[in-house]
């Protein structure tokens, strides 16, 4: 890629030189430059890449000049790139975007002054990071598709959603999970919406207007964030309504206008991760469903239904396939539990782009960057 050097250091086993990293890294920082308009903020950027976290967690944070991503431990260099890193990546260079030279970028868990709009900030950031991918070759358009039905579906299924607005839940971030992930799904959806919108009205795709925003100075303030897309379009709706209002976002019925097919069903999830540690197979990690079965992060699986497990393939399969509950024995510091446990239903929607749909020409609106 012309005006952008990358500098790749791998932290575990193999050499960089023979994966597939070199072929990929720079189409995803291409992608990202492309999407912005063509030029990179800085010339020359590391990226450190650290197999050291449990399994399905994978952890970036950006400076100017390089970004650390931490990814699961078990998962060797050839199969790197497949996971979440790719979209981690896009998602964490894209937010060094409009910062001032030298400026700090802050990666914090505490709340922070005005902070109202930060995780639907992130998650706007997390569908630009989405497009990127799509633009630049290294995400097709049926991952693309499925990510936001994905982001839908984590989005209605909030147990407030339709009563409470994206603007209030975003505030309760830090105290809610549940609000946290209905901020940043919502601030995916409404970011597609506003790309759909500005598109239908011939006003550009969604890179035209960050132009004026770029991600890295979005603001943390609702009111001027509108200010910024009244000044693009002319009218601070239907944005407005998305966010402050309790009303659903009109995600369905956007897509099957841009002609795209969408198809509800119920899946059986059981939404933890595990780490394979000396003690056994432990629960690193705990999604809102199996969280409110009582299960711990920490907890050690000892056996289910009477049987051994070593593995989170074997836990899984142990498990019944449509949620009857199962007898799970966890060791939990020096005590020997019993618990229940069971997969959960829920609704999913699978989005997919048909014949000569909007969506399936979705890529076709930017110029590309011609890689390389
Ligand atoms: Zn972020």
């Amino acid at each position: 890629m012309r005006g952008l050097v990358l500098e790749v250091a791998w932290f575990g086993e193999g050499d960089v030189a023979r994966s597939a990293l070199p072929e990929v890294l720079p189409r995803v920082f291409g992608g990202a430059v492309g999407l912005m308009g063509g030029r990179a903020p800085v010339s020359r950027y590391a990226v450190l890449l650290r197999p050291d976290y449990p399994s399905g967690m994978t952890q970036g944070t950006p400076r100017e000049g390089s970004i650390q991503v931490h990814t699961p431990r078990e998962v060797p260099l050839e199969r790197v790139h497949q996971g979440a890193l790719l979209s981690t990546l896009a998602h964490e260079y894209l937010h060094t975007w409009g910062r001032e030279a030298g400026a700090e970028l802050r990666v914090s868990s505490e709340p922070e002054l005005g902070g109202e709009m930060r995780w639907f900030i992130e998650g706007f950031v997390h569908y630009l990071a989405q497009l990127a991918l799509l633009e630049s070759g290294a995400q097709e358009l049926s991952v693309f598709l499925s990510t936001l039905g994905q982001a839908y579906a984590s989005v209605s299924r909030h147990p407030l959603y339709g009563q409470e607005s994206l603007a209030q839940a975003s505030a309760r971030f830090f105290d809610d999970p549940a609000a946290r992930e209905f901020s940043y799904s919502g601030g995916m959806v409404v970011a597609f919406l506003c790309d759909l919108e500005l598109r239908a009205r011939g006003q550009g795709p969604l890179a035209r207007f960050l132009d004026q925003v770029p991600p890295g100075r979005l603001p943390v303030e609702w009111g001027s964030w509108l200010a910024a897309w009244t000044r693009h379009t002319g009218s601070p709706e239907p944005v407005a309504s998305w966010v402050q209002t309790a009303s659903p976002l009109p995600f369905l019925d956007r897509v099957r206008r841009a002609g795209g097919e969408v198809r509800e069903r119920e899946r059986w999830v059981f939404d933890a991760g595990f780490d394979v540690r000396l003690e056994g197979l432990t629960v690193a990690s705990i999604g809102p469903l199996v969280g409110a079965q009582g299960l711990v992060r920490g907890d050690v699986v000892v056996s289910v239904n009477g049987r051994a497990i070593s593995s989170a393939e074997a836990f899984l399969r142990e498990l019944d396939p449509t949620g009857k509950p199962s007898t799970v024995q966890l060791r939990r510091g020096s005590e020997l539990l019993e618990r229940p446990l069971h997969r959960a239903s829920r609704k999913e929607y699978e989005v997919s782009a048909s014949g000569g749909s909007v969506l399936r020409h979705w890529s076709l609106g930017y110029s590309h960057p011609g890689g390389g």
